[in-house]
């Protein structure tokens, strides 16, 4: 008889090893996070990168707190979808702009001010890559509740971690030498290994002026090369008019042909998303296979404690158990493994 004492027992343990197990795996994988001044473009970029419109973006609706978008890959057999940790409620949510009427809902309660609090929004995909992508409150000296000092912070926080891609996000009309994103990208990221600076609103330069310099490579004051892409993202008044990311593509191109022509095919959005799915890919198949070897270990360790503590585990039964998932795991990953290596359907992003 296995008394239910015993099974709670195993079960707490069990619930502390996958929460163990699970931190891990948070930390380890790839993320994107986008930093600059506010109202630079960022969430515009995040949602042309990731393919589907999720993070607020308006001139009205700014980014008032860190929005944590993590993508799960699921079987054939489970239903895609999104869901909300600030929502328990709504469920697996499949209509995209519910999810981002909820977090603007949500970002709007506090009044605008902004807060370190996190929102967390889950993807649960069954061809895109488990990866992070982080939307961050833009750094301004004029917002309620942070100061900008907090801000730049806030950002440094995000971005100093090594599994994390940046996107420098600084709008043309701006003068890049003083571009916040860029200085900040530069303290963690001295060598701009894991750097893209994402040059927005080049259909907004004055006049007379255009990124060709920027473009080319030519960039004043930097102390290295930087890669540097430009974009032309949806603007305000193409956000009212319901202007689709698939529309916009198209006038991308065709702004940069136009003004850009030896260039359009290093730039626009496209061109950023291979160039990440570029970085994140080495991840994968670097990271996966390590992370099997160092997964079995710490649940072999955890099967030998409890071996040698039988108070802890009361049953061979319940040992056998533990041993059979093992080996599910190890199964479940290499499989995981070459799914991912041998179906190029498999990507981190859409579009790349
Ligand atoms: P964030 O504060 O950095 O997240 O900026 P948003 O993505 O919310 O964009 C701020 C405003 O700039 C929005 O009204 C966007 O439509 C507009 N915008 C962003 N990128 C571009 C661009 O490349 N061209 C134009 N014309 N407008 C843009
Ligand atoms: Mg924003």
């Amino acid at each position: 008889m296995i008394h239910d004492d015993d099974h709670n027992k195993l079960n707490e343990f069990l619930a502390e090893v996958n929460k163990r197990l699970g931190s891990k795996l948070e930390m380890d994988l790839p993320r994107i996070v986008v930093i600059g001044v506010q109202s630079a473009g960022k969430s515009s970029v995040l949602n042309r990168v990731i393919g589907f419109i999720i993070f607020p973006q308006a001139s009205g609706t700014t980014t008032t707190c860190p929005i944590i978008l993590r993508v799960f890959k699921i079987p054939e057999s489970e239903e895609e979808g999104i869901e909300l940790d600030n929502f328990p409620d709504a469920g697996r949510i499949s209509d995209n702009d519910e999810v981002m009427a909820k977090i603007a809902n949500f970002m709007e309660k506090n009044g605008g001010k902004l807060v370190d609090t996190p929102i967390g929004v889950r993807v649960y995909s069954r061809t895109l890559l488990p990866f992070t992508v982080i939307d961050m409150p833009g750094i301004t000296k004029l917002a309620e509740g942070l100061s900008e000092d907090d801000l730049i912070k806030l950002s440094l926080k995000y971005i100093t971690e090594k599994n994390t891609k940046i996107l420098a996000v600084t709008p043309a009309n701006d003068d890049i030498s003083n571009s916040v994103a860029i200085q900040l990208a530069q303290k963690v990221d001295p060598e701009g290994k894991r750097t893209l600076v994402v040059l927005t609103k080049i259909d907004m330069m004055e006049k007379g002026t255009n990124a060709l310099d920027l473009l080319s490579g030519k960039l004043p004051s930097l102390k290295q090369k930087l890669e540097i892409v430009g974009l032309v993202n949806r603007s305000q008044a193409d956000i009212k008019k319901g202007v689709t990311l698939a529309l916009q593509l198209q006038n991308e191109q065709e702004f940069l042909k136009e003004h850009y022509t030896d260039l359009a095919e290093q730039n626009g959005i496209g061109y950023l998303q291979k160039r990440l799915n570029k970085l994140l890919m080495p991840h994968l198949v670097n990271w996966l296979p390590d992370q099997l070897i160092q997964w079995k270990e710490k649940l072999q360790l955890c099967i030998d404690r409890l071996a040698k503590h039988p108070q802890e585990l009361p049953l061979n039964q319940e040992l056998d158990f533990l041993y059979k998932i093992v080996r599910r795991f190890e199964d479940g990953m290499k499989t995981e493994i070459q799914g991912c290596t041998q179906h190029p359907e498999l990507h981190y992003l859409y579009g790349g």
